[in-house]
């Protein structure tokens, strides 16, 4: 079709076109990893912008997490002469906290609400069964959260749960406690993860006007990695997408990853009869990997009994042979990774190394300590929930919901005021009578209470502090809140070193809170910060200028991509978990995840396995994955126990750097887990492969230098 301003045809392949231009009825777009699915998205949304004449407000693009989110906003703007700012790009759970936080009074909340996280919600749980008297031998509050949680994703309460439940004792307890927490929630003004995409839901069926508004606002729809939707994420799209219809899907049903989170396989295979005038494309180019990669991902997935046919070929003919070696322990295989990446002379960025659990990371960041390489490590413990940040966001949270009674337990006694949980409970029995105050709420009654002494003096000074910052300009909040808490002084009781390194975390934060002020200007408020920040995880601090070696598990490494990809750790019973084992469905997932794995990989993948290593300080001993084991050798060249060489160098590493790694993993590691990975769709500049680092023969004295200067080294 000529006639078009924009030139499809010259940056994508047919199918890639068609689906672009397919922008009335529903779409899905169903292809095999690297086959321009995200890329399709971006230049969607741009046609239909530029060739069509939509109003970018009338634009929902929802992707897989917010650092995605922000990228293809970019990718848009790149692509498009003017504004393209009111397009709402966006994860499910930050489209559904702006809907509700605009709406939700009309199901009974305030709306300044606030969002629990993991954390929080196992606070409120184990206060719950501390109430109950149900002792942590009998129920956890993990399993009691964790069948909250899969009561909502497929979007049932707590009667819901009960009328599932086998009626036994345990499943009593839980729905006693479900109720509970519902209850506490509801009072706190607070909603967990899951509870936002529930509401949006509860306020779309219940108020017909609501869903009204915003079916005329998002007239098109576009969702990325549609396979890893659950079922309330599906209601809420058909529920949208109900009276224009012009809801375009893209996915890869070999890529559903997050069945242990909710995610229903059956949203992307049974879309086409969920809205049955819907055109299907098929994508089969790859434009990501060589042969010989996509060769071994389409050979590994091909042993999953139930799945939609996919053919995927690549131009890129000529590539390296992909390598599988088994090394006799885990530490030889995390020595021999780095000393191959050291190898390469490669910029730092261009390597991946992906495990399945966060665990493994701890030999590999090791050996990159020991060799002074830059790294990053994704996921593992979330800077948000670290407790300095959870601390100053929790007395943050507390000006703005003020019936937020987790956040105010949180942080009454940081630092230690000396208010115990007698005088608390005083405080919230008075304050319930009162007719459902909060704690915060109930201050002004402390001395009614029964409250007395110290407790009622700190009580009193506690709530004229809090009133105080109300008066505080945003930007130096933080400071006001550090000063009037003397927090840092607190900080010190912990050691000098971990102090600081969890100051450095909340300067961070602080920056955080300053570009936010810059980007909002005169609309910045507190409320829409703690909004922005509760959301966001480690994957969303991504820096892609730093040259740094990316870790990650594979669930991370979604939808990303990196020239040379180590994938980790191979080994029976670790990769695939033996908690897959004897259990079908359960080991289609971790193949799917393997797959995800291979196909992250554009120019070379090595495989590596350990015959023994430690689990649970023991030593135990592994065949290698039986995904890998079975396939030809004609797909790799597989290395059994393979033995390196070690020079003399390297093992003076090895004995200088472990006395250096341990000191620096109890003091500095919280303070340098930040983010940096390319990922797909388009999204990075030029293919930095191949960019070799400059002046990087660093000879082995010259890094000692460096962890003796660092003052951690003797
Ligand atoms: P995944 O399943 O892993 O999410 P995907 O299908 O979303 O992958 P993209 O990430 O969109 O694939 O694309 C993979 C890579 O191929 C990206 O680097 C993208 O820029 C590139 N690519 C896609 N289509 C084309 C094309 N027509 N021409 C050139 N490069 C392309
Ligand atoms: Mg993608």
């Amino acid at each position: 079709r000529k006639g078009d301003f924009m030139d499809l045809e010259a940056i994508l392949n047919k199918e890639q076109a068609e689906a672009v231009r397919h922008t009335e009825g529903p779409l899905l777009v169903l292809a095999g990893a690297g086959s321009g699915k995200t890329r399709v998205l971006t230049h969607r949304i741009a046609y239909l912008i530029e060739e069509k004449g939509v109003f970018p407000s009338h634009i929902l693009a929802i992707t897989f997490t917010n650092k995605a989110a922000k990228e293809m906003q970019e990718r848009v703007a790149k692509l498009l002469p003017l504004e393209s700012g009111g397009v709402w790009v966006s994860t499910f759970h930050s489209m559904c906290l702006r809907i509700l936080r605009r709406d939700i009074s009309l199901l009974g909340y305030g709306t300044d609400f606030s969002i629990y996280d993991t954390d929080d919600q196992r606070t409120l749980m184990r206060q719950i069964l501390k109430e109950r008297k149900i002792d942590s031998k009998t129920l956890r509050e993990r399993a009691v959260l964790s069948q909250i949680s899969q009561t909502k994703n497929r979007g049932g309460n707590a009667e819901d749960y009960r009328k599932a439940s086998e009626g036994d004792y345990i499943s009593k307890l839980i729905y006693d406690c479900f109720t509970l927490y519902e209850e506490k929630m509801k009072k706190n003004n607070a909603l967990d993860f899951d509870d936002l995409l529930l509401k949006t839901l509860e306020l779309f069926q219940d108020f017909p006007e609501v869903l009204s508004r915003y079916q005329e606002r998002f007239r098109y729809i576009l969702v990325d990695e549609y396979q890893d939707t659950n079922d309330v994420q599906f209601r809420l799209i058909y529920a949208l997408a109900k009276k224009y219809q012009n809801i375009c899907v893209v996915g890869d049903d070999d890529q559903s990853i997050y069945r242990f989170r909710g995610a229903n396989l059956e949203n992307i295979l049974s879309f086409e009869s969920q809205f049955p005038s819907c055109h299907t494309v098929k994508l089969e180019q790859n434009y990501r990997s060589t042969a010989p990669i996509l060769d071994l991902a389409n050979a590994v997935i091909a042993e999953n009994p139930r799945r939609k046919e996919k053919k995927l070929w690549t131009e890129k003919k000529e590539g390296k042979k992909v390598v599988f070696r088994e090394y006799e322990s885990g530490e030889e295989e995390a020595r021999e990774v780095v000393k191959t990446i050291r190898g390469k002379g490669l910029l730092y960025k261009n390597f991946a190394i992906l495990y399945r659990t966060n665990a493994q990371s701890r030999l590999f960041e090791e050996q990159c300590i020991n060799w002074n390489i830059p790294y990053q490590i994704v996921g593992g413990v979330n800077f948000y929930q670290r407790k300095e940040i959870k601390d100053i966001l929790a007395f943050m949270k507390l000006m703005v919901n003020t019936k937020d009674d987790v956040a105010f337990r949180r942080v009454i006694n940081v630092p230690k005021r000396g208010i115990g949980d007698a005088s608390l409970a005083k405080l919230e029995d008075y304050g319930v009578n009162l007719g459902g105050f909060s704690l915060m709420e109930s201050l002004p009654f402390a001395k009614a209470a029964g409250l007395s002494g110290k407790a009622l003096s700190e009580i009193q000074k506690f709530e004229e502090m809090v009133e105080g910052w109300k008066e505080e300009a945003l930007d130096t909040l933080i400071e006001r809140i550090l000063k009037d808490t003397a927090y840092e002084a607190d900080l010190q009781s912990e050691g000098a070193i971990e102090a600081e390194s969890r100051m450095e975390n909340i300067h961070e934060l602080e920056g955080k809170l300053f570009s936010y002020i810059r980007e909002n200007g005169e609309e910045a408020s507190l409320s829409a910060f703690l909004e922005e920040v509760s959301l966001l995880s480690d994957l969303d601090r991504s820096d892609l200028t730093e040259d740094k070696i990316t870790m990650m598990t594979l669930h991370g490494a979604k939808g990303l991509e990196f020239p040379v990809v180590f994938l980790v750790g191979l080994s029976d019973g670790l990769f695939p978990s033996s908690m897959s084992f004897g259990n079908e469905e359960e080991m289609e997932e971790e193949r799917r995840l393997c797959y995800v794995g291979i196909t992250r990989a554009e120019e070379e993948l090595y495989l590596s396995s350990a015959r023994r290593r430690m689990v649970n300080g023991q030593s135990q001993y592994f065949k290698i994955s039986r995904f890998f084991e079975e396939l030809s050798d004609e797909l790799m060249e597989k290395n059994l126990l393979f033995t390196p060489k070690r020079s003399e160098e390297e093992l003076f590493m090895e004995e200088s750097g472990r006395s250096y790694y341990n000191s620096y993993l109890n003091n500095a590691r919280s303070s340098i887990l930040t983010y940096q990975g390319r990922s797909g769709g388009g999204f990075s500049g030029g293919n930095s492969y191949g960019e070799k680092r400059a002046g990087e023969k660093k000879n082995v004295f010259g890094s000692l230098d460096s962890l003796k200067q660092s003052g951690l080294l003797q």
